[in-house]
């Protein structure tokens, strides 16, 4: 590599490149923001997060900041057209598994400034705004070039890089460049989308509700203290011009704010959007990546999307980070594909589910909402993410070994579990590998987990941690830095063996 070349370029500070960046900040590895605005996408977006991807926040040092900007859910609910519930997933408002709410509202927009603001902490991370990429292009083995146009002076410039990630969203560049093609998993609808404050009490049920009606399918959904979403199909012929006058658009709300006079509902946003399930047929071309948008579209219908993207970011940048400081081989960056895409589709494929159960007409919504949303829990594979937040175990791949055939913990993420001192695994093991035993290590076993730059957690009977493992059938397990369980099993010499080395000091 020259001299010059960038370890990391991420392209879009969207909520994906800006975790990207804290991620790999975290770990020490510089790198470059590329953002064609000068701030804030300011359009309202994602509104609710998961206690998984909560952790995430947690893991980048925003847990406090966004416990301040965020209002815990009670859960879904599907009703029909007049209000009855059809079915109900409850969520835990209080810490749940991983130290979080279970289900949490918030504003986009509010979100991606603390991710802004958080860059401050690493003196290896710039970003840069008002910038345009234009080109990534590779060719052999050598560093990307990503060539840029400055928005302000109108300069053309070239940057050269290790790696490329391209977090730019739904019509990524990067992906065109890396001639990846989207998929279409069938699913394509025109939505309103809106935002009003009111200080008056509404009275409803504190969780989301989507509404099952194929003449109009509706959410509602409180997001904050005074604020409130809901998002309407539209009709053909239907756009968000139809909905300005307020008369239009309080004939939609009004089986929520009944007698609320219209003086006493501020109007923030409106918005029209098309909301599509898609995935991007590969995610990598040699040493440039896709996350988030770029690489996956979910329908909003369970919140899904943005956490998608954050998960992708916490896969991949601890990865990167040890390929880079050349602790892991390059073929490790091959497990970052294998294990989100399918993790990434069942999440959209459910999504598509709950939306057909909201919008499917004749005999087949029918039977969707009548006879098998109220069933759902029973499916098997479905019933853990409906009873819980929990999402799918990551598929097998060189950092998740598991048996073909057998359910372990391997894939799964460990909990966040309170230990003896009061503190939570994160606080001591997030962010590097840890090796987590029932069975009493011996000193040899101790000097080479601490050798191996690993954390150790001894889980005596009685703890969260060994529920954990004795549920998981293991007596040791061995977890990567970012959550997820890479091995489990009995023997703990045998986990100890083939513990990877990782990581340099932190720095956040
Ligand atoms: C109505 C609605 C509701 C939603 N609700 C939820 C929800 O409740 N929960 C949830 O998890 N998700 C939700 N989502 C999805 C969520 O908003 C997106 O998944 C998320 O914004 C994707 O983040 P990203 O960083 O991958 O992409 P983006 O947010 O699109 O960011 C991409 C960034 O790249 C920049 N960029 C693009 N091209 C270039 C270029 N050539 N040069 C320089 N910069 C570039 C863009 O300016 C942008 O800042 C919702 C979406 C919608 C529309």
């Amino acid at each position: 590599m020259n001299a010059r070349t960038i370890p990391v370029v991420i392209v879009g500070a969207g909520p994906t490149g800006l975790t990207a960046a804290s991620l790999l900040g975290r770990h020490g590895i510089e790198c470059l923001v590329l953002e064609r605005w000068p701030s804030v996408y300011p359009q309202p977006r994602a509104v609710h997060l998961d206690d998984e991807v909560y952790r995430i926040l947690g893991l980048v040092g925003l847990a406090e900041q966004f416990d301040a900007i965020s209002w815990p859910c009670h859960g879904l609910r599907l009703v029909d057209r007049s209000m009855r519930i059809l079915a109900e997933f409850r969520r835990h408002a209080g810490r749940g598994r991983h130290g979080y709410p279970e289900a949490n509202m918030f504003d986009q927009p509010e979100l991606e400034g603390l991710l802004r603001t958080n860059l401050r902490r690493h003196n290896t991370v710039t970003l840069r705004s008002n910038v345009e990429v234009s080109a990534v292009t590779q060719d052999g083995s050598g560093p990307v070039r990503v060539d840029l146009i400055d928005r302000i002076s109108g300069q053309p410039e070239t940057v050269h890089a290790e790696y490329v990630l391209g977090c730019d969203g739904a019509n990524s560049l990067t992906r065109t460049a890396i001639g990846s093609t989207i998929r279409n998993l069938g699913f394509e609808q025109r939505w309103l989308v809106l935002d009003i404050a009111t200080t008056a009490a509404l009275g409803e049920w504190e969780g989301v509700h989507q509404v099952c009606d194929p003449q109009r399918a509706g959410t509602y959904m409180r997001v904050g203290k005074t604020r409130y979403r809901w998002e309407f199909r539209l009709a053909p012929g239907e756009t968000a011009e139809s909905y300005r006058e307020v008369d239009a658009l309080h004939r939609l709300i009004a089986p929520w704010t009944k007698q609320i006079p219209a003086d006493d509902l501020e109007l923030l946003r409106i918005a029209e959007y098309t909301f599509r399930a898609q995935i991007a047929s590969r995610w990598r071309d040699r040493r440039v990546f896709l996350l988030g948008d770029a690489a996956h579209l979910t329908p909003p219908f369970i919140g899904q999307g943005m956490g998608a993207g954050l998960r992708d970011a916490a896969n991949l940048t601890w990865k990167l980070a040890a390929v880079l400081d050349r602790t892991l081989p390059e073929t490790v960056l091959d497990s970052y594909e294998a294990e989100r895409k399918p993790h990434a589709t069942a999440l959209i494929r459910l999504a598509k589910l709950i939306g057909a159960a909201m919008t499917e007409g004749g005999e087949a919504g029918n039977l969707l909402r009548g006879v098998l949303a109220p069933r759902l829990h029973l499916v098997p594979g479905l019933r853990a993410r409906i009873l819980s937040s929990q999402t799918p175990a990551l598929r097998r791949s060189a950092l998740v070994e598991r048996p073909a055939l057998r359910r372990g913990l391997a894939g799964t993420l460990c909990p966040n579990a309170v230990l003896d001192d009061g503190r939570r695994y994160d606080d001591i093991a997030a962010g590097s590998f840890a090796v987590i035993t029932a069975a009493e290590p011996t000193e040899a076993q101790r000097a080479h987990i601490k050798q191996r730059g690993a954390v150790l957690l001894t889980a005596r009977p009685g703890t969260e941690l060994h529920h954990w493992l004795r549920r998981g059938r293991a007596r040791a397990a061995v977890v990567r830095p970012d959550g997820t369980v890479l091995r489990s099993g009995r023997d703990l010499a045998r986990l100890c063996a083939t513990l990877p080395a990782f990581g340099r000091a932190h720095t956040g």
